[in-house]
């Protein structure tokens, strides 16, 4: 029970129930065992950590005098751009009024949530702050499970089903939430599924939330399709600076809305969220970000570098887990990986782990490896955990300066984790030695892990 201080008392509205997101509480605690001095890898984090690119750096150091509040939509050059941007990127019909720029696509997710419908619909698992945002708003969850067989992706008639037993329970589920490529997965939906469920929230007529943060970050043959190219008329397209680029900290989040009548009264509401609650994106931000959107040569070339470095540590990490026989669906976007150690559930028990929450701590205080537990991530299968390969060896900026001149140099996969990557590699030992315990205790024979990385 929460005591009770006078004169602070809470509000139940909200707050009762409600964890701090996973992801944060992680990267805060992380940097407090490395402030005391101690070692913890860090995969517990999605945060591109490669370094500024100058001329977005150098934009905002010639913004820094713009000191005026703006539009709580965005600056007009700004909306102009990304959506000029998202035209030619993902070949979406967009004019700059359906673009709305946000602190970060977590407010603007949380401002459409706000805006629209009864009830929410969460594939699981799904990113950790879907849920408690529904929470805050006292919007009731309709979770639907997915599973590794088919690669995390949402099955039609396991939606159906669990949308027709949320009616009947006197639900009304309307918002439906997508997100590809899929944190914690690491996978993209493929196409003809895009479509296929794009139909389906047509039929249904459900609002579609497409968080397509990573949309830029795919490295596998699979494209990213938006789902707003099939069902345009019902789906807010998130996006922003955050994945693609190393700027999350900036909080540069985007939102496009429906061109039509009803996408201008969203437009509206979330303007009307905004400027009631946070006003508008930091000026200087959005100056420097019509750099960061103009699709200049430079910029693009840049971000497909980041987009091959995460792959080759995300495919390093996803090579380790098969070599070791741990279940985990190959990566094709992002940088997460998401293995499942179900399979050793009674060696784990043995050593007093009965659950993904128990196997993170367990790894944190015996391997010195940090990891999210799938249960943060809505998970619909036990013993799952969301590995991150965004942060480790790239923690300091002269270490994330260090990559970045290391691949331009060469940029051979096997070279580049080789010679650029002592923490990485230490992780597919530490790993090793946990999977090879937890054989020898099971009776299986023994593993190593591969330095392979494709
Ligand atoms: N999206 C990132 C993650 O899943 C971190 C940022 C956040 O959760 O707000 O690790």
């Amino acid at each position: 029970m929460v005591e009770r201080f006078k004169p602070i008392r809470f509000s139940r509205a909200g707050i009762r129930g409600l964890k701090a997101s996973a992801t944060i509480a992680i990267n805060d605690r992380v940097r407090e065992i490395w402030d005391a001095g101690r070692n913890v890898y860090h995969l517990a984090f999605g945060e591109s950590r490669f370094p500024i690119h100058p001329k977005i750096a150098a934009a905002l150091g010639a913004n820094a005098h713009r000191r005026s509040y703006t539009s709580a939509l965005g600056i007009p050059e700004l909306r102009k751009v990304i959506a000029a941007h998202y035209q030619r990127r993902f070949e979406l019909d967009i004019a700059p009024e359906q673009v709305v720029v946000g602190p970060g696509s977590k407010s603007l997710i949380f401002s459409a949530l706000m805006a629209l419908g009864e009830e929410v619909i969460i594939p699981q698992p799904s990113w950790v702050s879907y849920g408690p945002q529904a929470h805050i708003l006292g919007k009731p969850v309709t979770f639907v499970p997915t599973r590794p067989e088919t690669n995390y992706e949402l099955e039609l008639d396991v939606l159906e089903s669990q949308i027709r037993e949320s009616r009947q329970n006197w639900g009304n589920p309307e918002v439906f939430i997508v997100n590809s490529p899929k944190n914690p997965t690491g996978t993209v939906m493929r196409p003809e599924k895009v479509e296929a469920l794009a139909g389906f929230a047509r039929e249904h007529e459900l609002m579609v939330l497409s968080d397509e943060i990573y949309a830029l970050t795919v490295f596998s043959a699979v494209p990213h399709v938006s789902m707003s190219r099939f069902y345009p008329e019902g789906t807010v397209v998130f996006g922003g600076l955050s994945k693609s680029l190393p700027l999350g900290g900036w909080r540069v989040g985007t939102a496009i809305i429906p061109r039509d009548n009803g996408g201008k009264a969203l437009t509206q509401a979330m303007s009307n969220i905004a400027s009631n609650i946070w006003t508008c994106t930091p000026a200087p931000v959005q100056y420097a970000a019509l750099v960061a959107y103009s699709d200049d040569p430079e910029i693009e070339e840049y971000i497909d570098i980041c987009r091959r470095m995460h792959a080759i540590r995300t495919r390093f990490l996803y090579r380790t887990m098969k070599s070791l026989g741990v279940p985990c669906v190959e990566p094709a976007g992002a940088f997460y990986i998401y293995p499942s150690f179900e399979r050793w559930r009674e060696q784990l028990a043995a050593r007093g782990v009965h659950n993904d929450n128990e196997l993170a701590f367990h790894l944190i205080d015996r391997y010195e490896i940090a990891t999210l537990p799938g249960s943060d991530f809505h998970a619909a299968q036990d013993f799952c955990l969301r590995i991150s390969s965004s942060y480790i060896d790239a923690a300091t900026d002269e270490k994330a300066d260090m990559l970045l001149s290391a691949f331009r140099e060469d940029p051979d996969p096997e070279r580049f984790i080789r010679n650029q990557h002592p923490r990485l590699q230490k992780v597919a030992e530490r790993f090793g030695e946990f999977v090879a315990e937890l054989r020898r205790e099971a009776g299986e024979p023994e593993t190593v892990p591969s330095l392979a990385v494709v």
